[in-house]
């Protein structure tokens, strides 16, 4: 399981990435759900600090430090600067647990602020927040993972192996290679459709989607369903999940779906996260 997503609009939402044990969002039931599991998470990115995104913190902090498991294993929680309702919300937490048996760290993040999250050799893989627009009262980001990967420059492409060898002998690895960053992972939080730029070419965008008929939608918060697929159009992405569905859909979730991705010739895989269940992606 690469990652699991719970999300029911105005209700939950959080989801685990597993290769990076990390939560995006921790909303209420999150650590009754992931049990053992939320042991296993190293850091926590808060998108905004609207109670359906954030309520589940207290449990996570509290279970970490009462449950059986190992409670040595330091935590990181991780908000859009400037989040007011985070942050108060984090000094109670911090208030009622006084006796923390593990290091929680709490650190404030700028727009584009990096945070590396593995590394080995030269492969890299770091989070980016970027700024999005839900709300007036509220600062909201989402997030993009990037891997940091290396690649021939062009003038090398094409050769044989054997001659590239030869290169990285006499003039270095270095020198014959360039850097780039490959977006794996885009996440809107509570969001109008994102940038195109911040989605471009992302393996995998997982963009909001409370509205499934345009209609329903009052204000300018969230997104609809062909607002989405029409970024993700746009932004060339590889495949895209669908969250923060509203349950006003509950029975006709795919139907509402489907129709959208037939209307706007959608090829891409589409998938979505049903307001009632628990969604997994391997
Ligand atoms: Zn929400
Ligand atoms: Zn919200």
């Amino acid at each position: 399981m690469k990652l699991m997503i719970s999300s029911k609009a105005l209700y939950s939402t959080w989801m685990y990435y597993s290769p990076d044990r990390m939560l995006i969002d921790c909303g209420e039931g999150a650590s009754t759900y992931l049990g053992n599991k939320a042991f296993a998470v190293k850091r926590v990115f808060i998108t905004h600090g609207h109670a359906d995104h954030i309520a589940g913190l207290w449990g996570l902090v509290n279970t970490r430090n009462n449950a059986m498991g190992d409670k040595e294993k330091a935590l990181e929680i991780y908000y859009p600067k400037g989040g007011k309702s985070v942050e108060e919300f984090l000094d109670f937490i911090l208030k009622v647990n006084s006796d923390l048996k593990y290091n929680l760290t709490i650190r404030a993040l700028e727009e584009g602020e990096e945070v590396i999250l593995h590394r080995t050799g030269s492969a890299q893989r770091v989070i980016r927040p970027f700024r999005t627009h839900h709300t007036l009262s509220e600062v909201s980001f989402g997030y993009n993972i990037y891997e940091k990967r290396k690649k021939l420059k062009d003038e090398y492409k094409g050769l044989p192996q054997r001659d590239i060898m030869e290169l990285v002998r006499k003039v270095g690895r270095e020198t014959i290679t360039k850097e780039y960053e490959q977006k794996i992972l885009t996440v809107s939080g509570d969001a109008i459709p994102i940038n195109v730029e911040n989605a471009f070419e992302s393996d995998l965008l997982v963009h909001e989607s409370t509205f499934l008929d345009e209609r329903d939608r009052k204000g300018n918060n969230h997104s609809s369903v062909k607002e989405v697929l029409e970024l993700a159009k746009k932004a060339n992405v590889k495949s895209l999940i669908l969250y923060h569905i509203s349950t006003r859909y509950e029975r006709k979730v795919k139907r509402l779906v489907n129709k959208s991705i037939e209307e706007m010739e959608i090829d891409i895989p589409v998938m979505y996260v049903h307001p009632s269940r628990i969604f997994t992606l391997n």
